[in-house]
């Protein structure tokens, strides 16, 4: 293994793997359910059934964690069926503590089948190392959840800080490292417990497949097995072609991040100069309250993910995203094509998200096509207020 070499290096070889039968350079596909047993009754590979162990997964696990800097990987059908996998293993009774502003997929499964089970949840609007300090319940909080930048307000946590904190109650910390990827941070080098993917979005890349992965730190061993442990009951694995697929998809990582990256910070500084944008959201700006920690905590870029508020509120902000062009109205993100979403639409009524908020997903078109696009679509404000004047 490489791991000294720069996650662009990694990613881009894929760890440098060749197969050893064919000397082929790019990854074959094990599709095999079952392996064989020798006369004795024995698995000479230790595998007997692809739910337990599936050798489609090792390239992607490994890659995943050498570039996240774990001490393992387990990949799963989707980035939720690995999320949950980690808030499954607490007893009734356990307390976790969660931003407000979280991926509303978490939150939802968190308030019907989190709860159901017993668990006991705080969501915290204020995500500081004082504010979590506040609310741990000694001996019952397990788990100090974030993703920063965090969706759809793209808030910016000190992961060290706040590992600190969790850490002197023994509880673990688990980040949802989706929006950032490990190519701008790597939250276990910042003292995390547990690294959490959707590979639905930037792993992959291509907006063709869903599959979740979770990396532990080194000396957090305990958690991977008991988690493979639970992937193999629940049954919540990937398929062998989507772990392929997700392979291949890793191998342009750093450069699609980087690109969006750039495109994302070039739009968040046109939108917010425009006279329809009330605030743009975007840690990569001065103005973000969490540009300082962005600056310490992630490196090469802020993402491309943004998000604004538009004038004249949700019934303008839809019309907005109703009138791009090249870009499309489209849920999810970290694919190759921009799209824009009014979040609170799509999260329900209970969504604490803005109502004028339009959340944008910044793809690898060019960017002058992008900004005119934003602009012809933002035109609609304009009229609207020379309307009401
Ligand atoms: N984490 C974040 C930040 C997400 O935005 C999503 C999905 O949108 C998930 C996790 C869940 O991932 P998946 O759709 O692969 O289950």
């Amino acid at each position: 293994m490489t791991n000294d070499q720069h996650p662009d290096t990694l990613a881009a070889t894929a760890l440098g793997w060749i197969d050893r039968e064919t000397d082929a350079m790019a990854a074959p596909l094990r599709p095999s359910t079952s392996f064989l047993r020798d006369p004795a009754h024995l698995d000479r590979t230790g595998r007997k059934f692809t739910r337990d162990d599936n050798p489609s997964y090792l390239q992607a696990e490994a890659l995943i964690n050498a570039l996240e800097g774990g001490a393992g990987c387990l990949l799963f059908s989707s980035g939720m069926a690995a999320i949950t996998a980690v808030f499954q293993r607490l007893m009734p009774g356990d307390h976790v503590i969660l931003p407000v502003q979280v991926y509303s997929g978490l939150r939802d499964w968190l308030e019907h089948h989190g709860k159901r089970w017993g668990l006991e949840v705080s969501y915290l609007p204020d995500y500081t190392p004082a504010t979590i300090e506040a609310a741990i319940i000694p001996g019952k909080t397990k788990i100090v959840w974030m993703e920063t930048p965090s969706n759809p307000t793209w808030t910016v946590s000190d992961i060290a800080a706040i590992v600190n904190v969790a850490h002197k109650a023994e509880a673990i910390v688990g980040i949802d490292n989706t929006v950032s990827t490990p190519i701008l941070t790597q939250p276990i080098r910042h003292g995390a417990d547990l690294v959490l993917h959707s590979g639905s979005k930037y792993l992959n890349g291509h907006g063709d497949l869903i599959a979740g992965a979770a990396v532990v730190a080194p000396g957090r061993e305990d958690l991977l097995a008991d988690m493979k442990t639970q992937r193999n009951h629940y049954g919540a694995i990937l398929g062998s072609f989507e772990a392929w697929l997700l392979l291949r998809g890793m191998r342009t990582l750093a450069l699609r991040v980087r690109a969006q990256s750039a495109s994302a910070l070039k739009i968040a500084k046109f939108l917010e100069n425009h006279p329809a944008v009330v605030e743009v959201l975007y840690p990569g700006l001065p103005s973000h309250a969490g540009h300082d920690i962005a600056l310490r905590q992630m490196a090469g870029g802020f993402g491309g993910m943004l998000s604004f508020c538009v004038a004249g509120g949700e019934t303008a902000a839809k019309a907005v995203a109703a009138r791009v062009g090249v870009i499309r109205q489209a849920i999810s993100f970290g694919s190759t094509e921009t799209v824009i979403e009014h979040r609170a639409g799509m999260e329900g009524p209970d969504s604490p998200t803005p109502r004028d908020l339009l959340r944008i997903s910044v793809g690898l078109e060019n960017i002058d096509d992008l900004i005119g696009d934003l602009g012809q679509a933002l035109e609609v404000v304009i009229t609207q207020e020379e309307k009401r004047a």
